[in-house]
């Protein structure tokens, strides 16, 4: 993983990565590779305020048959998350500033770190 700004970081296989403050996880946009099922997104070459287009769709699995799976649905907008209204999680409906990445990440990935 290779930490762009505070905000984005890029996985591997050139997975984009940004932080989910519904799903409290990581969510990837494969920007230059294709991902699951084949899905691939734009991005606006912004590292503060990313653009990803279109929509992620993510599920996980609560691990409990006697509880639904998650489902967020969102658009990420000029660092802006929109979630849509059909999301499972508490954040349905919302839009949300794009949080920093998490300190594992920015502490264990920076480039050019003095660490
Ligand atoms: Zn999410």
């Amino acid at each position: 993983m290779r930490v762009l700004s505070n905000k984005l970081a890029e996985g591997l296989p050139d997975a984009h990565v940004v932080w989910c403050p519904a799903c409290k996880i990581l969510h990837k946009f494969y920007v230059n590779s294709f991902g699951l099922n084949k899905a691939r997104w734009t991005w606006n070459g912004d590292i503060n305020r990313p653009t990803f287009s279109p929509s992620l769709i993510i599920t996980i699995s609560s691990g409990d048959k006697n509880k639904s799976d998650i489902r967020c649905h969102s658009f990420l907008k000029n660092g802006i998350w929109e979630y849509l209204n059909d999301c499972t999680h508490e954040m349905a409906g919302k839009k949300v500033p794009l949080p920093d990445l998490p300190d594992w990440v920015l502490k264990h990935h920076r480039v050019n770190s003095d660490a």
